[in-house]
């Protein structure tokens, strides 16, 4: 039977609503640990959920104090744990995951536990375009559930962990126990740096950043340090130099504090790849070539880069000229509350909104700041067509469904933080919640926590370890009934509900798969939430 009471399982803060979603319109009792009965929910209204094809409640419990609580509907039981801080660890290992994914190093027993490996991926890097070149390129994280490492993606991973820091710092997690800890740079920072130090390496001498560093096919299930095929330098491609050049002027003005000649580096970088992408204004889409077959991260445009890195250049520089690239790149049409790989408009809102504020001036201030609380309002109109509070259209679980949900999130805490506006910081709350179990599949999309938790994530190092659990603090795509495998199709066929289309399954990478770049709006997410359970008005400014 399943079960007809969803919850967040990694549990609840007292300081913030405490929704659960029940299936049942029998009472719902809620009792404590000694089954003492606090609470009857009578006469509870289901509603239909489209995404699901089920009919559902949100309940608030409202429990005030601490404690492992017991719901139950129509004989089934469902255990609730309300504490103080309950996110601070599965954040904390949401930031971890990330050094799991650490390319060319060791990953040492003392900082990796069971999951440690040899050092992977040290060869030399092969010019696709030109065989006879070859390059050292070290470092990185691996992608996602492969062993690429691609430009786009990895920048745009950055900059969500750089803005996390930025604005929830207390709420990011200081205890991640990897190699750089305790020397005196906070831990979420030490990790950027990791992937930061790998994208310098990616640019070429006329500035231009290549799109990819992957074998041509991907490698099968094998542990990354096994995995001797050649490595190759893709091309250079648009979208990858814009987004490298926004997250090394972000990254700049972060690192400055703590190395200047590094944030020089970077900045230094990132003026180049301006230069390249003035000099090419023509955007050409990247394009796997001929014989490659890993991650395309293609797009339609570079507009929404090109905006992103023009506002970090601005913030990073002062300098007149950015503004005013990023003032016509906002007035093309921006989506503001897009943080997403391919569209990354909400990058450059961040930054404005957030960062230069008033000195951003009235275009890229004012107005920008009316154009995102009113795109944000989409967000909460999704979630509250939802039983759930999903903040996603039924048609719109594509591969990654995390990402958008997430993506929505973010922007209802930011339009939270501008406006106030507590009806958004909840609905975002609801997203964390579906995120850790609070779902159709009664799923915890974190590895390593919850009851229900994924076990066969298609990610690589998981599948090969020989360990029973997988890598611990990695995100899960999620259902997706947009572009689902044959496979997959095959066996769920076509009556699933698209927030249902889901197989924990190493092979699935189409509802399965982990990513960078999914982790990363769950640690803004996560550090956010982190942070006010540890104290409600301490917004870091
Ligand atoms: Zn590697």
């Amino acid at each position: 039977m399943s079960q007809l009471i969803r919850v967040n399982q990694t549990g609840y803060s007292p300081d913030l609503p405490q929704y659960v979603t029940v299936l049942s319109d029998t009472p719902i009792i809620l009792t404590d640990d000694k089954g003492v009965v606090l609470r009857r929910f009578e006469g509870v209204e289901l509603k239909p959920d489209a995404a699901s094809g089920e009919n559902v409640a949100l309940l608030e419990l409202g429990l005030s104090a601490p404690g492992t609580y017991c719901l139950e509907a129509a004989g089934q039981k469902q255990r609730v744990t309300v504490q103080k801080e309950p996110w601070r660890a599965v954040t904390n290992a949401l930031i971890k995951g990330l050094f799991f994914q650490r390319c060319g190093c060791e990953l040492k027993k003392e900082f990796g536990g069971p999951y440690a490996h040899r050092a992977c991926h040290t060869a030399l890097a092969v010019d696709w375009e030109d065989n006879s070149v070859s390059r050292r390129i070290t470092g990185g994280w691996h992608d996602a559930g492969d062993y690429g490492k691609y430009t786009g993606p990895g920048a745009v991973t950055v900059g969500h962990l750089l803005y996390a820091w930025k604005l929830f710092g207390p709420g990011c997690s200081d205890e991640l126990n990897i190699p750089e800890s305790g020397n005196g740079v906070p831990d979420i920072l030490n990790e950027a740096r990791y992937e930061l130090e790998w994208l310098l390496q990616m640019q070429e001498n006329d500035g231009a950043f290549h799109h990819k560093l992957s074998k041509a096919r991907f490698a099968p299930f094998i542990m990354p340090e096994n995995d001797h095929e050649t490595e190759y330098l893709m091309p250079v491609s648009h979208c990858a130099t814009a987004d490298a050049c926004a997250c090394l002027a972000l990254a700049s003005r972060v690192y400055r504090e703590v190395d200047s000649p590094f944030a020089n580096r970077m900045l230094l970088a990132a003026l180049r790849a301006w230069e390249w992408l003035q000099k090419h204004p023509d955007f050409v889409p990247f394009r796997n070539p001929e014989g490659v077959s890993t991650g395309w991260y293609g797009d339609r445009s570079d507009t929404d880069e090109r905006f992103w890195a023009a506002c970090e250049l601005f913030a990073a520089t002062h300098e007149e000229r950015f503004r005013q690239d990023a003032e016509v790149l906002f007035k093309s049409g921006q989506n503001l509350t897009r943080f997403g790989w391919s569209d990354v408009g909400g990058m450059g809102a961040l930054c404005c909104l957030f960062d230069l504020k008033e000195e951003a001036g009235s275009v890229l201030y004012d107005q920008m700041k009316a154009d995102f609380l009113s795109q944000s309002r989409e967000a909460l109109r999704l979630s509250r067509n939802s039983g759930y509070g999903t903040a996603l259209a039924p048609e719109r679980y594509v591969w990654g469904s995390i990402l958008p949900i997430l993506s929505n999130a973010m922007a209802m805490i930011l339009c939270c933080l501008l406006t106030g506006q507590e009806d958004m910081r909840h609905a975002a709350l609801m997203q964390w919640h579906y995120a850790l179990g609070m779902n159709a599949l009664d799923k915890c999309f974190v590895t390593g926590f919850g009851e229900n938790r994924v076990i066969y994530p298609h990610h690589r190092p998981s599948g090969a370890d020989g360990i029973d659990e997988p890598v611990p603090g990695l995100i899960s795509g999620g259902p997706n009934k947009c572009f689902p495998y044959p496979s997959t199709r095959q066996t769920l066929g076509e009556d699933v509900p698209p927030a249902k289309y889901y197989l924990d399954e190493t092979p699935s990478a189409d509802t399965n798969e982990i990513a960078i770049y999914w982790n990363s709006p769950a640690v803004f997410v996560g550090a956010y939430f982190n942070m006010l359970t540890q104290n409600i008005s301490g917004r870091k400014d």
